[in-house]
């Protein structure tokens, strides 16, 4: 087969790979139905931190199961199957607790950029619907597999619940779908934080209330305007850089909620005034695992579209413009179909 690999600062290559075999009895194989481009992929994209040598690339799937090892029970060959960027046994402690993207045997997905790929720990990882579904969901379903499940993290861990008010900062697909997500768990008001028009547009789509384009101490002015003077309730950050931080927690209200679910890169949190600021923060790498059956389940009975965070479509083999575009900001997300 090919898959996409990147070598260095902006050189990606879709080139010969060998085919993924089972190597371990717990795996399984997938013929990916779609996969797509990560904004935490732009980081090594950028060169921020750079590869040291050719690393394959993607860990957002869905797609037919080829081929199971002999240890698997539940997953079978011909089913549709979505998974998380993180491998999960779904059964160790900390899984049990809903934090599968901590469990004791993860490992991080790569090489999803690709039209088949190896799922170790298939029966914890994967979960899988009924019928094949049909064409037109795969863009949606594929989205549970990391930037709605990340989004709905953000929203689930900032608390965000009936009559709250939120706010999101970050207006990539990621904060996207997290508005998408407060909306559902019932927010009152949901602040998006953007300054681009085609992205406040979708922002209002999923259900934004206010659109704030200040950034800095601008838009922590901003914030406390819009929420007579003492912040949000919820405060959802969902980019992962010092700015982005600093706006989040200072935008939320003394005994508030401020999650995390960016990648950080340079972020460092002054004691002091997290101290003072008196917020829950909770964050980190998503456990989408936690959350793929009730998503699933939300895309496939049309209550929700994350698909169309999707606004560009390429071939596999277009890859690296897929990367192109989202590195110019062209488009917000890039379906890459096999
Ligand atoms: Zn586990």
């Amino acid at each position: 087969m090919q898959g996409t690999m990147i070598y260095g600062p902006r050189d990606i290559r879709y080139e010969d790979r060998p085919d993924p075999q089972i190597t371990r009895p717990a795996d399984a194989i997938l013929r990916l139905s779609a996969t797509c481009i990560c904004g935490s992929d732009l980081w090594p994209y950028r060169g921020n931190p750079g590869v040291d040598k050719p690393t394959p690339m993607g860990h957002e799937y869905c797609g037919i199961v080829e081929e199971v090892g002999k240890e698997v029970r539940n997953i079978k060959r011909g089913q549709f199957v979505v998974g998380s960027f993180a491998t999960s046994d779904n059964s160790c402690i900390i899984c049990r607790d809903g934090y599968q993207s901590s469990c004791v045997q993860r490992e991080f997905m790569n090489s999803a950029q690709a039209p088949l790929l190896r799922v170790p720990l298939a029966d914890g990882t994967l979960v899988p619907t009924n019928e094949v579904p049909p064409k037109e969901l795969i863009p949606g379903l594929l989205a549970t597999s990391d930037v709605l499940g990340t989004g709905w993290f953000a929203a689930d861990a900032a608390i965000v619940k009936p009559g709250r008010t939120v706010v999101v900062v970050g207006d990539g697909a990621v904060g996207l779908l997290a508005v998408l997500s407060a909306k559902q768990m019932g927010a009152e008001r949901i602040i998006a934080m953007s300054r681009h028009e085609s992205r406040q547009k979708l922002a209002l789509e999923f259900g934004a209330t206010d659109i704030v384009t200040e950034r800095g101490e601008e838009g922590i002015a901003r914030i406390k305007d819009l929420t007579k003077g003492i912040g949000a309730d919820s405060v959802l950050e969902c980019v992962g850089t010092q700015e982005s931080m600093t706006q989040a927690i200072r935008s939320a209200r003394p005994g508030g909620f401020v999650s995390y679910v960016g990648v950080p890169h340079g972020v460092e949190i002054d004691g002091r005034g997290l101290f003072f600021a008196h917020v829950h923060l909770h964050g980190g790498p998503a456990p989408v695992r936690r959350y793929l059956p009730k998503l699933i389940d939300l895309v496939l009975t049309e209550k929700i579209n994350p698909g169309k965070v999707f606004d560009l479509v390429l071939p596999l083999n277009q890859v690296a413009e897929g990367y192109r575009a989202m590195d110019e900001r062209r488009a917000i997300k890039t379906l890459l179909l096999t």
